[in-house]
């Protein structure tokens, strides 16, 4: 009796026996990941819900009051129903005949991991769930992390904060943001911009933002004494504020 063997059909480095078309380390990714995109789902599902907040983009200014959380939960709804229908297929695939939500349906797939390691397009499903577990990643990952204002969403115009290593973040408005490209469009605008505030609120806007303790009176005398000389005064106690200058002062104030 002969055995076949074939590579593997996702690493493609090892080979196989069939029934197998995933090597053994393939299978133990596969579990893996079955057991990363479920707790990865769970949390989404609570961010649709409102349960679960996620640590955000947006959360220094907010224009003009008037929050609009409802296509964040769109989004999320979205992409749970589209991780649903991919693990359905996935498990068509291995010859299921039923199916299921996929809040029953992973821990199923979980216990039944060797008849996804012999379906016949293992090693793609297997890719697409891993691709799918790292979609959902940064809209659930709340680890507290020192964030920083890297731009102004295009959509929005929320304040958008990254911490290192981000790559994609959602912004309250559903609007999908690329962190880096963010990042390299706002230095080149950076010099330009400029924030409305009270000095009160600018002190708040510091340290929430960057962590910088300067207090009402520091600014409000830096003002007076024309230590800010792009920043002009609007009414009401408000000033318009130029951003490098206030937080270059503050770095300045905090680094003694
Ligand atoms: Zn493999
Ligand atoms: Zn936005």
């Amino acid at each position: 009796m002969s055995i076949t063997t074939k590579p593997c059909q996702y690493c493609g480095s090892q080979q196989v026996e069939a029934p197998w078309t995933l090597c053994q380390d393939c299978r133990r990714r596969y579990a893996k990941t079955l057991h990363q995109l479920r707790r990865n789902m769970q949390l989404l599902q609570r961010v649709a819900r409102h349960e679960y907040k996620l640590g955000e983009p947006g959360d220094g200014g907010k224009p003009s009051g008037g929050e609009a959380p409802a296509p964040v939960n769109v989004h999320a709804i979205d992409l749970l129903d589209e991780a649903e229908s991919l693990l359905q297929d996935a498990w068509c695939d291995a010859g299921a005949v039923w199916s299921d939500k996929w809040q029953r349906l992973i821990p199923r797939m979980q216990t039944h991991l060797a008849w996804l390691c012999r379906a016949h397009n293992a090693g793609r499903f297997l890719r697409q769930l891993i691709k799918m577990t790292q979609r959902i990643e940064p809209l659930v990952d709340r680890q507290p992390r020192t964030r920083r204002i890297i731009g102004v969403c295009p959509e929005c115009g929320r304040e958008v904060m990254a911490a290192k290593g981000e790559s994609l973040l959602l912004c309250k408005c559903g609007n999908p943001i690329n962190v880096a490209e963010l990042r390299e469009q706002s230095q080149a605008k950076a010099e330009t911009i400029h924030l409305t505030k009270t000095p009160a609120g600018m002190s708040e806007w510091l340290r929430e933002n960057y962590g910088y303790e300067v207090s009402r009176k520091t600014i409000t005398d830096a003002l007076r004494r024309g230590k800010l000389p792009s920043s002009k005064p609007v009414e009401n106690g408000y000033w318009e504020f130029n951003i490098r200058e206030i937080v270059s002062f503050a770095m300045s104030r905090n680094n003694r």
